[in-house]
């Protein structure tokens, strides 16, 4: 067993994602030497866009498409 969360938040619209499929998938980005998990290609691009934004502590998260 170890620590290493099998979870983590999608910072683009804040779903709930598995680490290991979201690094099966290759949704995954790296910012600030910290890694992201993605729900979706979308998400990522979004987030690769302008990862300041989705990491403003005012950001608020969003489902909508
Ligand atoms: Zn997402």
């Amino acid at each position: 067993m170890t620590d290493q969360p099998t979870t983590a938040t999608d910072p683009g619209c804040g779903m709930t994602v598995e680490v290991a499929h979201a690094k099966a998938s290759g949704l995954v980005a790296e910012h600030g030497g910290q890694p992201y998990y993605f729900c979706g290609k979308g998400c990522k691009l979004e987030f690769a866009d302008d990862p300041a934004k989705y990491l403003d502590p005012a950001y608020m998260p969003s489902m909508e498409m």
